[in-house]
């Protein structure tokens, strides 16, 4: 039963995980496919991509033809559930008086949080972006480089599906050969901006996007991500079955039903689901990470959203 109510919560798990999002889920993923038993605890409600995403409705079928309200903070048709720049009940404070110094931070309270309605664009990091210090005098260096990571953000492009080309662009590292799908052929504009700019010294190039231009190879990718497990093989396999490829005409930020586009939910949670190792606790919001004697996390406090009763996963 991965999808639980409190009263079906384990005593025990190897794992708790808040938030379902880019990065929960991409863990709950990899544990449970080692075999792991994994609590994810998800701020909002469950969310189907494929029953809920209004992929083809048209602005005249939505109330006041789709703008943008207080509950509904991007459109009407946004994949956003319980979200926006400020959420009733979540309060949000920045430091700064200075607008230009605030930082604003879209929040999401759904299954699979923010990947459901994000543009897509997927670049790595850069050998410097992990040396800021060394470089420019800001920030902090990085304990680890660019190139201890290389090896995991392959794998992780492989999984999620990213298009684009290997360009050699100064700090913006090319993908391994074999790993990115082919990116979409530029139409007429494109091809205009990067003649054009070519005399300025200017690259015209595709971006990175996480979204599959072609179907992902269901034979090669899951014996390279998960060698000698073979049911991690098989239910990666068939999930990267499901998967359509873009037909390039509606509006990804509302989601996307026929798994195209990445979201923790297609790509993640429900081959995470299928092996039995994973439970997903909705309206569960994580209060605090607990320490045992020793000083090490030992579980989490939350409050659940339904009755505001406070309880407590390890
Ligand atoms: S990825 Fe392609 S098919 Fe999916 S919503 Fe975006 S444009 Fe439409």
């Amino acid at each position: 039963m991965p999808v639980i109510s409190l009263k079906e919560k384990r005593r025990q798990y190897d794992v708790v995980i808040v938030g379902s999002g880019a990065g929960g889920g991409q863990m709950a993923y990899v544990l449970t496919m080692e075999g792991m038993k994994v609590l994810v605890l998800e701020a909002g409600r469950m969310f189907d991509p494929v029953a809920e995403t209004a992929m083809f409705q048209t602005w005249d079928m939505a109330p006041l033809r789709g703008v943008a309200t207080p509950d509904k903070q991007k459109d009407f048709y946004d994949a956003s559930i319980e979200s926006g720049w400020e959420i009733p009940g979540e309060p949000y404070t920045n430091a700064s008086k200075d607008k230009l110094r605030q930082f604003n931070w879209w929040r999401q309270r759904m299954m699979g949080g923010r990947t459901n309605h994000w543009g897509r664009v997927s670049l790595r990091n850069g050998p410097y972006d992990f040396k800021t210090r060394s470089r420019q005098g800001i920030g902090f260096d990085w304990p680890i480089s660019y190139d201890d990571l290389a090896p995991w953000y392959d794998k992780a492009e492989m999984l999620v599906g990213i298009f684009g080309d290997s360009e050699g662009i100064e700090n913006s590292p090319d993908s391994s050969p074999g790993v990115l799908l082919p990116p979409p052929k530029f139409r007429a504009g494109e091809l205009l901006a990067r003649e054009r700019t070519k005399k300025l010294g200017v690259s015209v190039v595709p971006v990175h996007r996480a979204v599959l231009t072609e179907r992902q190879d269901a034979q090669r990718v899951p014996k390279k991500l998960h060698p000698g497990n073979k049911k991690a093989q098989r239910l990666l396999a068939e999930n990267m079955q499901l998967r359509h490829k873009c037909f390039y005409a509606t509006a990804c930020h509302r989601g996307c039903s026929i798994k195209a586009a990445f979201d923790s939910t297609s790509v993640y949670l429900t081959p995470a689901l299928n092996t039995g190792n994973l439970d997903v606790l909705p309206n569960s919001m994580a209060r605090e990470v607990t320490l045992d004697k020793a000083g090490k996390a030992d579980g989490v406090t939350f409050i659940d959203k339904t009755t505001g009763g406070e309880h407590h996963a390890s």
